[in-house]
């Protein structure tokens, strides 16, 4: 089976600072990944470039079989144009640490957003769907709420909705509940948990270890632009081989 995601000795640099120094992995579909490591150590921007938000300088990153952001011919690589580009990115649900929705817009018009803008679906049909999506994430009540008037843990399940949306085969979630409260993360992290239990494939940047080891497949953990271990997540929380993954799983136990 093609891997989602394939990452084949990335680097990436802003400037003169080199953040991602070769990254392999991969992520087989289904399969639910979560990226862990110190703060600073490229977990947002590996997710930036899969999300083609960021350009890698070098290495060869795929999705879905599909380099990202360039074609491939005759041994050389070309740049894909803005059109290209946005089609390889529907395929791709991105949900951040803040939720970003648009707040004129109420709860069902941000989730109906893109399918009518981008890929001019009838906004029948669209709502339906929304309707459908908004219910899964707990929240078929606040259709008509804006916003402002949602809680943040609220807000975060329409931005998960919203991605939804578009019906993307890749979900990349970047500190979902970093910015909630501590009683609003339990309930994000319920639809993210259901989401994986339906098949869906997923990179998670957390620091929830306890969602990491009930839901990933695997846990991968980063520490200054490179992954230091990877395994399944009892393995990688309860055995770290490594100094640097013990370093920081104590400070975040
Ligand atoms: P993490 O998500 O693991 O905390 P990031 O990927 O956000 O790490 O950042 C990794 C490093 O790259 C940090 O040193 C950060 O300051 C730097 N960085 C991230 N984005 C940019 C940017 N657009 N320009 C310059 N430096 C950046
Ligand atoms: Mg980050």
């Amino acid at each position: 089976m093609t891997p989602v995601v394939q990452a084949q000795s990335i680097h990436k640099r802003f400037g003169r600072l080199e953040v991602l120094k070769g990254i392999d992995f991969e992520v087989a579909p289904r399969e639910v990944a979560c990226l862990i490591g110190p703060s600073g150590s490229g977990k947002s921007t590996l997710l930036r470039c899969i999300n083609h938000l960021e350009k890698i300088n070098a290495g060869r990153l795929y999705v879905d079989g599909h380099l990202v952001g360039y074609r491939e011919h005759g041994g050389k690589l070309y740049e894909l144009r803005e059109r290209e580009i946005a089609q390889q990115r529907k395929d791709i649900g991105m949900v951040f640490q803040r939720f970003n929705l648009f707040p004129h817009m109420t709860a069902l018009e941000n989730v109906m957003e893109a399918p009518v803008q981008v890929r001019r679906a009838n906004k029948a049909t669209a709502r339906d769907h929304a309707r459908e999506l908004l219910d899964r994430v707990g929240l078929a009540d606040k259709e008509r709420s804006y916003p402002a008037q949602l809680s943040g843990g609220q807000q975060q399940r329409v931005a998960i909705a919203r991605a939804l949306a578009m019906e993307p085969k890749l979900m990349l979630f970047d500190e979902p509940t970093s910015a909630l409260d501590p009683e609003l993360v339990g309930d994000v992290l319920g639809v993210m948990r259901q989401l994986a239990k339906d098949g869906m494939t997923m990179i998670v940047v957390t620091h929830e270890m306890q969602f990491a080891r009930e839901v990933a497949d695997k846990v991968v953990f980063m520490d200054e632009g490179v992954v230091v271990e990877e395994g399944p997540p009892d393995r990688v929380i309860s055995e770290p081989r490594h100094e640097r993954t013990r370093g920081f799983l104590a400070r975040v136990l």
